[in-house]
């Protein structure tokens, strides 16, 4: 019983996961060394660390990594 519990808590926090990254995959990152906004896809930003709205990435365009801050208010079409 208690291994089926932890199974389906594992498979609820890989499905949070997923979900967070998939909807972080719609914002934007603000680089904070050369100051242009990137996107990545979603595979990209699983188990990245993060406070608040900054997470650690590596910027495509000039590659540094630092802390990027999202922009939310990105609009698809
Ligand atoms: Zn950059």
């Amino acid at each position: 019983m208690t291994v089926w519990l932890g199974l389906a808590l594992l498979l609820l926090l890989a499905g949070l996961t997923v979900w967070q990254a998939a909807a972080l995959s719609r914002c934007r990152f603000w680089c904070p060394s050369c100051g242009r906004l990137f996107a990545l896809p979603w595979y990209r930003l699983l188990f990245r660390r993060h406070v608040n709205d900054e997470w650690r990435l590596a910027c495509p365009h000039c590659g540094q990594k630092g802390w990027c801050r999202v922009k939310r208010e990105w609009k698809e079409g």
